[in-house]
């Protein structure tokens, strides 16, 4: 199964990720999570993703694109994955759609997880993550609405909404559903 999770920041992507990925048999594939790993580790990569995470702002689609191709690559991931976080612009949908085609691989689900913009900037709040302070969650929900949304059209037709206010263990239920699981 490769399957794409979609929503704002604080949607619960990651937290699903990681349940899908257990009950699916697939890698949880996370790009804040990987870009994360990076600055901990002060790679060249970490190095040149942390202005980018510190302010809100996506890191450039080139430097994301390179990334998520090579771990996507890897074995644990030829039988599928979670996408939580990637695609997140309308380019990288296509890129992912390139390098997908060129193992003759496709998408089988795309998820939104829907909740609402205050419920998100509460969620975020509380969290308490290095980016998650006030200015910074306007300014990575103002690039949601202008750069991931558009993304919603891009897979009309195939993307499946799910509500997600609730339980998590609910919300997760409600994604199995809709992937008919
Ligand atoms: P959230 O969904 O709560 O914003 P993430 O962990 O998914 O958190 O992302 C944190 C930050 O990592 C983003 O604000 C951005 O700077 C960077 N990032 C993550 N995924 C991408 C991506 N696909 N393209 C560009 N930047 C990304």
């Amino acid at each position: 199964m490769r399957l794409v999770l979609l929503g704002p920041p604080g949607a619960g992507k990651g937290t699903q990720a990681e349940l899908l990925s257990d009950k699916l048999g697939v890698p949880h594939i996370s790009t804040g999570n990987l870009f994360r790993a990076n600055i901990d580790q002060q790679t060249p990569l970490g190095r040149e993703a942390q202005k980018y995470l510190d302010a809100g702002n996506l890191v450039p689609s080139d430097v994301t694109n390179r990334m998520v191709e090579s771990r996507i690559a890897e074995p644990d991931a030829a039988n599928g994955f979670v996408l939580d976080g990637y695609p997140r612009t309308v380019d990288q949908a296509e890129a992912l759609e390139k390098m997908l085609k060129e193992s003759s691989r496709e998408l089988d689900a795309v998820v939104s997880i829907v909740v609402p913009e205050d419920v998100v900037v509460a969620r975020m709040l509380g969290r308490g993550r290095a980016d998650d302070n006030e200015g910074v969650i306007r300014n990575r929900l103002r690039v949601y609405r202008e750069e991931t949304e558009p993304l919603l059209d891009h897979y009309d037709g195939t993307v499946v909404a799910v509500d997600g206010v609730g339980e998590v263990d609910e919300v997760n239920e409600r994604i199995l559903r809709a992937l008919g699981r």
